[in-house]
């Protein structure tokens, strides 16, 4: 097993990853940390975000700067904005106590606010093409002293018109640093910004067996973070039968999951790296004795586990990537019973499922999560089925005198009821569900498109509009912000049907129609 403390980290930095609950590297991370850290060339690095590729290139930047320098030591460019914001706040929650300044810059954000912090002095810049490009032409960002340059999503940048920005970009530092590249795919465009842009450099790629997918059902459900816990213990309440795996990215995380399911009276308990080997024993044999019904664990703690036929495997966070997830739900349908994997998604976690979902060639299909109502219901036939079991297996009990007693002063529904509400509290009040949040995708998942052709093309709204439709499915609701311009357009899709549209224009050669591809952010011209 590869450990942390092979690749050449610092004793600080190892009590960062530990608080942080990471148990293991990722592949991306055994191949990238000791290169950078040890090695002298550049990287490009294949990987997809999820990977843990910031870690794989932050960790060791991290250690490599340096505390209280005059000048911007490393620069790392995203494509878009959220991603800029998620890098510099990973970044930020590696750096530990080092004096460390990383800090966002992005399009839409106040320039004044990035001035003030400009000024102030950063150590790491992580920022998007176009204000990068903005503040190195007002001089109030100089890069040319730079140790680091990081190149992140390349193919995104691809995609999204910025190449060009970014070579100019990259014009703009010194030959004193070294250059990392991240790239989910690997076309040609993007190797000839590395052949033309960087010093000698390695490839890491982390190989890929052949997956194949046992015969579970998959699903997930849309839930914004906050909803999750309410989320799954509908799915378990729901449940007939529950006997299943939770799994969390971190150790914290596994311990307050298993904290607060105990809490609400659930038979689970938490499995994870930390523990000693006594303790794990001891919670594995309860699982497999079914003395526990859930069992929450990250994936390296799960992973030597032999437990046969679990009902669910529960994806509370997403795996790693698509060999992750064929190995956590290759643990349910075994031994001819069909169990079911089921994957939670934020909003934002939509491409990273797809990206699961098209690795390991497999069908994730969307479900809606059961209602208060239903699960109510559930839980009352489980009663029901439960009650009519004890009541045939022991007709006679110490109990049956005290019954003939409270029937003489009382009528049986009475008594039965106060009985049920004595054992079930307020289990099966609606009351005590919280409200989960619906649809959160199609509100806030929004995608702008560009559109190579405009006005000079013949194209109008009418026609961009009947184009989309055509290929998709999609109501013309949901097609919003039109903007036509002369040699290109914009549009806005839902998230969803964005990803659709562009999965069938993948598909087709240049020709078929106008050029579309992701444009979150419109380029400054
Ligand atoms: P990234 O691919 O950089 O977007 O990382 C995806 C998520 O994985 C982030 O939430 C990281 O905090 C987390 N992560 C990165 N490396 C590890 C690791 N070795 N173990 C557990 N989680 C990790």
């Amino acid at each position: 097993m590869e450990s942390f403390e092979n690749l050449g980290l610092s004793e600080k930095t190892l009590k960062v990853l530990k608080q942080k609950g990471f148990e293991e590297p990722t592949p991306i991370q055994v191949k990238t940390i000791p290169a950078i850290l040890a090695g002298e060339k550049d990287v490009v690095g294949q990987a997809q975000t999820g990977t843990g590729k910031t870690a794989a290139f932050g960790l060791p930047i991290i250690e490599l700067l340096h505390e209280k320098a005059a000048a911007v030591q490393a620069l790392v460019l995203t494509p878009t904005r959220e991603l800029a914001i998620q890098v510099a706040e990973e970044i930020n929650s590696l750096k530990g106590k080092r004096k460390l300044s990383i800090v966002p810059i992005y399009g839409g954000q106040s320039i004044e606010l990035q001035l003030r912090s400009l000024k102030k002095g950063i150590d790491i810049v992580v920022g998007t093409p176009g204000r990068i490009l903005d503040h190195l032409k007002r001089r109030t960002l100089k890069i040319d002293t730079i140790s680091f340059f990081v190149l992140d999503e390349a193919d995104e940048m691809l995609n999204m018109g910025f190449l060009e920005d970014v070579g100019e970009i990259m014009e703009n530092t010194g030959p004193d640093k070294r250059t990392m590249l991240f790239s989910a795919t690997m076309p040609r465009e993007i190797l000839q910004i590395a052949k033309k842009y960087m010093a000698e450099y390695d490839v890491m790629k982390v190989t890929k067996g052949q997956l194949t997918v046992s015969q579970t059902d998959q699903i997930y459900f849309e839930v914004s973070a906050a909803d999750k816990f309410e989320a799954l213990c509908r799915i378990i309440d729901i449940e007939e039968e529950f006997y299943g795996l939770v799994f969390c990215r971190t150790k914290i995380d596994v311990d307050t999951i298993a904290n607060r399911m105990m809490e609400r009276g659930y038979d689970a308990d938490a499995l994870h790296g930390d523990m000693s080997q006594g303790q794990r024993e001891k919670i594995l044999n309860k699982f497999k004795n079914r003395l526990l019904n859930i069992l929450v664990a990250t994936d390296v703690a799960a992973r030597g586990i032999d437990v046969q036929n679990l009902t669910h495997v529960i994806n509370y966070a997403l795996p790693q990537d698509p060999e992750s997830y064929v190995h956590r739900i290759g643990r349910t349908g075994r031994a001819g019973k069909e169990g079911i994997a089921i994957t939670f998604i934020t909003p934002q976690e939509y491409r990273k499922l797809q990206f699961i979902q098209r690795g390991a060639k497999t069908d994730i299909r969307k479900a809606k999560l059961p209602g208060v109502a239903d699960v109510i219901k559930s839980k009352k036939q489980r009663i029901k089925a439960d009650l009519k079991d004890i009541v045939k297996s022991c007709p006679r009990n110490e109990y049956l005198e005290m019954a003939g007693e409270l029937l003489e002063i009382n009528e049986p529904a009475d008594i039965l009821a106060a009985l049920l509400q004595y054992s079930f509290q307020d289990e099966l009040s609606e009351k005590s569900y919280a409200e989960i949040e619906d649809a959160v995708v199609d509100t806030k998942g929004k995608t702008r498109l560009f559109v190579k052709q405009g006005k000079q093309d013949g194209l109008t709204r009418k026609k961009l509009v009947d184009f989309i439709k055509d290929k998709c499915n999609i109501a013309s609701g949901k097609i919003r912000d039109i903007q036509i311009l002369d040699k290109f357009s914009f549009v806005t899709l839902p998230f969803h049907e964005a990803e659709t549209l562009l999965s069938h224009f993948k598909k087709h050669k240049r020709g078929a129609g106008p050029l579309i591809t992701k444009a979150k952010k419109a380029r400054r011209k």
